[in-house]
């Protein structure tokens, strides 16, 4: 099976929300059987034409707007509309996930449909190891349309990621190497290795170290510095990554591949995710650093929105 094509990968891309796909495969993984009552206080009726069947679905497209899951980012949410279907069909997408060794892009999520329409072969063919491709037909015409307001925090939380790393290395001189990001609304943070120096942060300078970095990160973002995107021939990405290409990728298969170089605050990386398209989009939402914890010579930098009032 090809890989998908993914749309964010490319600078315009990243911003663009909707496409128009083919459907390489729909498979029904479960069905669930519910019984829509209309206006809540209605008593359930004894006819079956109320009933709602929710099919569990996965997806394959020939190209995608959405981000699967990985690298720290969660998934895009949002819909697939199947075009010229008997029954308008519209898949409520809640999981994007990625195979990396072969680059085919699975979409989960949910079909709602009255009972009464639930195609025969569906109900016979609820099976694990048979599944029902003839649902909705390979070639079948969709359009994807990811959710903005899921894209836009997501992409915000990352790119704060990234002016992270670049405030760091503004007041640390390059001595501490990213290592590790989370970029979930939950708590995200960056993680960094003190590298050559060792041992993290001197205690007594902790303080110190948190104010110069928070105003690193502001000053970052009143500059409103543009985000580039770009997919570079490897050489020339290692010359702007240096050795976070080697940790952000497992290079030993594909060391001569071009490689995606995302540059947020004027810090080049090699990256996977969604961004805005510049940092000072990061003020609506009052981003900044907001605390640090040091553990066996490893510096964990917390960050996140302003807390609402
Ligand atoms: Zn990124």
């Amino acid at each position: 099976m090809a890989a998908t094509e993914l749309v964010h990968l490319t600078h315009e891309g990243n911003f663009q929300l909707d496409t128009e796909a083919k459907v390489v495969s729909c498979r029904v993984v479960r069905i669930e059987e519910t019984r829509e009552i209309e206006g809540g206080n209605t008593p359930p009726s004894d006819d079956d034409d109320d009933d709602v069947a929710t099919l569990s679905v996965e997806i394959i497209l020939d190209v995608t707007t959405m981000h699967p899951r990985g690298g720290g980012q969660p998934s895009d949410v949002g819909t697939i509309s199947i075009l010229g279907h008997a029954h308008h069909l519209l898949a409520s997408i809640s999981d994007v996930i990625i195979d990396k060794s072969t680059g085919v892009v699975v979409h989960r999520g949910i079909i709602s449909i009255p009972r009464k329409d639930v195609p025969s072969f569906a109900l016979v063919n609820d099976d694990e190891d048979s599944p029902s491709s003839s649902f909705v037909l390979p070639g079948s015409t969709v359009v994807v349309r990811v959710n903005e307001e899921r894209r836009r925090l997501n992409s915000e939380c990352h790119t704060a990621g990234h002016v992270v790393d670049a405030a760091m290395s503004r007041i640390d001189d390059g001595c501490f190497v990213p290592v590790k990001g989370y970029h979930f609304m939950d708590g995200p943070y960056v993680e960094y290795c003190s590298g050559a120096v060792g041992g993290g942060i001197d205690a007594k300078e902790r303080d110190a170290f948190l104010v110069r970095l928070k105003e690193a990160f502001q000053e970052l973002i009143d500059d409103d510095v543009p985000t580039v995107i770009r997919t570079l021939p490897a050489e020339e990405a290692k010359s702007l990554c240096g050795d976070r290409l080697a940790r952000n990728f497992d290079a030993s298969d594909r060391a001569d591949a071009p490689v995606r170089v995302v540059t947020v605050a004027g810090w080049h990386s090699p990256c996977g995710g969604t961004h805005v398209r510049s940092t000072g989009e990061l003020k609506g939402r009052g981003w900044s650093v907001r605390g640090l914890r040091c553990k066996k010579g490893a510096v964990r930098v917390r960050y996140g929105p302003a807390e609402e009032s």
